[in-house]
Order: C-alpha cells, then sequence, then structure tokens
C-alpha cells in the first residue's frame, strides 16, 4: 500500500522541489511498529526474556528486508552483551562484641555476595559515615573490613553523591563488605527493593565488593546499642566535614549464598556499507528493551509495555534505515539497536567497549528515544548542545527540513539518561536531536504520568506526529552527514 501511495506521490511532485528520493515517514508507518513492539506478546520487552527474542528478531527482519547487513562483530545481526543478576539467597549472620553474641530484633539486612558462597569470620565493622570525607576521599579505615555506610550521603562533594562512586571509593580503599543504611522511615524501602529487584548489570563494569548489603537504620541502632555505643553520637560525629570513620568493636560471621543468573542479550546491529572507503561513518542508536512483567501478581495490567519509551524511537530507527538503505551514501551508516538501556545503558556501554567499528571513526552518533512526545511543528533541541562542533551544522539541516531550532541548552538536562552518553564518555560526537525533547512541559507531564508504568501504551491519541516529522529531519540528517562533501570531517581523514 505504501509503495502504491509512493509512485503516486512521485508521479505528482516530480516536477516541484521534492527530490525524487523524497519518502514521507508518517505516523501510520510508525504506529505499525510500535503495535508490535509494544503489544502484550512481547512481554515488555526485557532482556533475557522471550520478549527480548521476539523483539530483536522483529527488528533483525525489519533491517534485513530494507537492505541492511548485519553488522555485529560476528557477521551476524546480534552482538552478545553479556549481563548478570545477582539475588539474595538463603544466609546466616551473627555479630560479636567482645566474645559476646549481639541480639538484633530487626530483620532489616540483605547481604549479597559477588560470588555464589561467601563465607567470613570474624569481621570488623566500621561505621563510615558518607563513606568519604568533604575532599571525596575515604578516611576511614576499611581495608579488609566491613564499612557501614550512610545511603544519604552529607558533606560529600557533588561526584561523590551517589551511593556508586561512594562504594567504589571504599572498595578501592580495600573494603572487603559495603553495607549501605537506609533511613528505616525514609529510603530503606527504595533501598530494600533495589537490591532485591536483582538488578540487571554489565559484568565488565561491575566494581563490586566480595559482600555488599543494605540495613535499615533501625538495625544498625539495634546492633550498635548492643555493643554498647551511642548510635546518636555515631551519627552526630558523621557531620564532621573530615570525619574518619570510627571502629565498631563489633565482628561478623558470615555464611551468605547469593543467586547469580548470567546471560548473554544482544545488541542489534545493521550496516548500510558506504561507497567511500575509509571516510568515516554515521551511528544511529535507540534502546529496543523496557521493564517487562512490572506490576505485582494481581494487577489488572502487569506489562510495561514501552510504547513511547522506546518502541517510538525504534520504529523511527526502523523507518529511518528503510528510507537511508534505498540510497548509497560516502560513508558506512551503522544502526544499532541497544539491549538493557533501562538498567544504566549497558548496551551501550558494551558497544562502546567493543565497537565494531573504531569509535574514532564515527562522525556522528544519533540516539533516538521517547520521541513519541510532541506534536507535528514543535521545535528541534539537541541534546549534547555545546558537547561536539556540530550544533550549528545540525541547526543547518534542522532548518532547512522546515524546523524551528531550540536554542536553549536545557534539554541537556536529560544528557546523562540517554545512550549516547556512553560514546560522548569515549569522546565521539553524540547527540540527540528532536522535538520531543524541545517541549520540557509535554516531557515532563510524560516522565509524571505514564512513563515507566503498564500505561506506557499505544492507544489512538499517542501523539506520533512530532515523531513522524523527526523521523524525516533524522534522514535529512543522515543524508548530510553521510556525504563526505556536505560535511568533511577532520576524524576521517579529509
Ligand atoms: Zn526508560
Amino acid at each position: 500500500m505504501r509503495l502504491a501511495r509512493l509512485a503516486i506521490i512521485v508521479s505528482v511532485v516530480a516536477l516541484s522541489t521534492v527530490p525524487a528520493f523524497s519518502k514521507a515517514v508518517t505516523e501510520a508507518d510508525l504506529r505499525k511498529h510500535i503495535a508490535i513492539l509494544a503489544s502484550d506478546a512481547f512481554e515488555g520487552r526485557k532482556p533475557g526474556t522471550e520478549g527480548e527474542t521476539k523483539t530483536v528478531q522483529y527488528i533483525a527482519e525489519v533491517w534485513a528486508k530494507a537492505g541492511l547487513k548485519p553488522a555485529a562483530s560476528d557477521g551476524s545481526w546480534f552482538d552478545p552483551v553479556p549481563l548478570i543478576q545477582r539475588g539474595q539467597g538463603t544466609s546466616t549472620h551473627s555479630f560479636w562484641s567482645k566474645g559476646r553474641k549481639l541480639r538484633v530484633t530487626s530483620q532489616d539486612i540483605i547481604l549479597i555476595g559477588q560470588e555464589a558462597e561467601y563465607v567470613r569470620g570474624k569481621l570488623p565493622l566500621v561505621f563510615t559515615g558518607s563513606g568519604v570525607k568533604a575532599d571525596g576521599m575515604v578516611g576511614a579505615d576499611v581495608a579488609g573490613k566491613a564499612a557501614l555506610v550512610l545511603f544519604d550521603a552529607e558533606n560529600v562533594p557533588d561526584e561523590m553523591q551517589s551511593p556508586r562512586a561512594r562504594r567504589e571509593a571504599l572498595i578501592a580503599a580495600g573494603a572487603e563488605a559495603v553495607i549501605f543504611i537506609g533511613e528505616s522511615k525514609g529510603n530503606w524501602p527504595t533501598l530494600r527493593r533495589l537490591l532485591l529487584s536483582r538488578p540487571i548489570a554489565l559484568e565488565s563494569r561491575e566494581k563490586h565488593a566480595p559482600m555488599e548489603g543494605a540495613i535499615s537504620t533501625e538495625f544498625a541502632v539495634g546492633l550498635v546499642t548492643a555493643a554498647g555505643r551511642d548510635w546518636d553520637k555515631l551519627r552526630a560525629n558523621a557531620k564532621q566535614a573530615d570525619y574518619t570513620g570510627e571502629a565498631l568493636g563489633i565482628d561478623a560471621d558470615l555464611d551468605v549464598k547469593t543467586d547469580i543468573y548470567r546471560f548473554n542479550s544482544s545488541n542489534v546491529i545493521g550496516k548500510i556499507a558506504g561507497r567511500k572507503k575509509n571516510s568515516g561513518a554515521l551511528l544511529y542508536m535507540g534502546h529496543w528493551d523496557h521493564l517487562g512483567i512490572c506490576a505485582p501478581e494481581g494487577a489488572p495490567d502487569r506489562i510495561c509495555n514501552g510504547a513511547v519509551d522506546n518502541a517510538s524511537g525504534i520504529a523511527v530507527l526502523n523507518e529511518v534505515a528503510e528510507v537511508l538503505a534505498k540510497k548509497k551514501h560516502d560513508r558506512d551508516i551503522y544502526f544499532v539497536a541497544t539491549t538493557a538501556e533501562e538498567s544504566g545503558l549497558l548496551g551501550a556501554y558494551a558497544f562502546a567497549e567493543k565497537p565494531v567499528v573504531p569509535l574514532d571513526q564515527i562522525v556522528l552518533s544519533l540516539n533516538i528515544d521517547t520521541i513519541a512526545i510532541a506534536p507535528r511543528g514543535s521545535k528541534v533541541a539537541i541534546i549534547g548542545r555545546g558537547t561536539t562542533p556540530l550544533d550549528a551544522a545540525v541547526e543547518a539541516v534542522a532548518k532547512k527540513s522546515g524546523r524551528a531550532i531550540e536554542s536553549s541548552a536545557d534539554a541537556n538536562a536529560f544528557i546523562q539518561r540517554q545512550d549516547g552518553w556512553a560514546l560522548t564518555q569515549k569522546g565521539v560526537p553524540a547527540l540527540m536531536v528532536g522535538g520531543s525533547f524541545a517541549d520540557l512541559e509535554l516531557m515532563q507531564k510524560f516522565l509524571g504520568s505514564d512513563y515507566h508504568g503498564p500505561n506506557d501504551e499505544l492507544t489512538d491519541s499517542t501523539e506520533l506526529g512530532g515523531a513522524a516529522e523527526d523521523a524525516e529531519l533524522h534522514i535529512a540528517l543522515g543524508r548530510h552527514f553521510a556525504d563526505a562533501r556536505k560535511f568533511k570531517s577532520k576524524k576521517a581523514g579529509e
């Protein structure tokens, strides 16, 4: 049907200014892909599930039909991304002070080992406050010991705010175990849910202590009080900027079993081979994964379908691939549908670690995520504005496509929350360009409602106008940046 309509359009406009290769991407084109990717049959596209198999197969089929060539490292469509999940197994623990076993009534303790079995006697406990001092350094003597760390940091530099950064600093200082303390009436439920949710991780990026876990303040208070210490005093001491921690005079005996699940997920990688050797490459990316079954048993709808996030981005990726594959371009054009973005840009980090094209050959990477937000006529924002010398060239293409420019850098608030960030950190010019992040009020409305919930579904009112327009923009950007005369890149030796 589309082909027939295309033939009519071409015959009518052949003499006008629209080039003969122009092909509109319509809302209906995008809807067709989203209806499949965000259907219940795809189970919310969680990595490692049957939903992944269906998703990556579908993308590979669409790309093959469009004329792309498989471009994963082994020549297939699927580049393996080794992932790991750790879950709490059974464990026994006891705490001792001056030869006396301590009685703690709270049950709020979660212990997870790096390996399936962790057995350790007489592990000394050190209270470290926030884990690091105001200068960001670890002050406490934690080598070979268990560091107790407040989950919410006080008096630490911005870059050490995240529990992850502080955990890694403590591991670098030799901590045998890192145990966070969550506020019983505050962040403990979050911390608990996080640890018990078997978070998906990229093993190559993880720095774990042999033992990690969490306790509630209720547990911490019970523990230190039983050992004759004053919790309020410890907490007050920890507020000092130069606090270097205190040995608690408590030893732990631990026998911790951990469920470990290792599996390969896939980045789908396809390519349109360029006609000009050594002229560099253009790269499009978008994440195919979403959250899977996300609501508890008994809930009316348990599947997080991820229609907007990010079936819409894959739909655009598919349509852009289909159009660009119809003609030869100077540069290679790569398409990468990444896995496990929702778990922390893991597929993108895996790609950045083992790229199928040398990173210094990539003249531009364009990420497409959460694109079905704004209506037609929206301005074009650039996530990554100011991080590359390419803003002006991107804007020129957008203007030529009839789009107005959002010239503020407000959209950069999202720069670390999208796959392109994994490439930005490696020095690759990586941008996200389009309308959905130009109207931040509309975006916030989505983030505050259907986002990451069972209601992110395709409905009659799903706004696809802006996404269709952004698809056209990405085609125009592709034609520009894959053309070695229109866009000369020093990177590619031109
Ligand atoms: Zn998401």
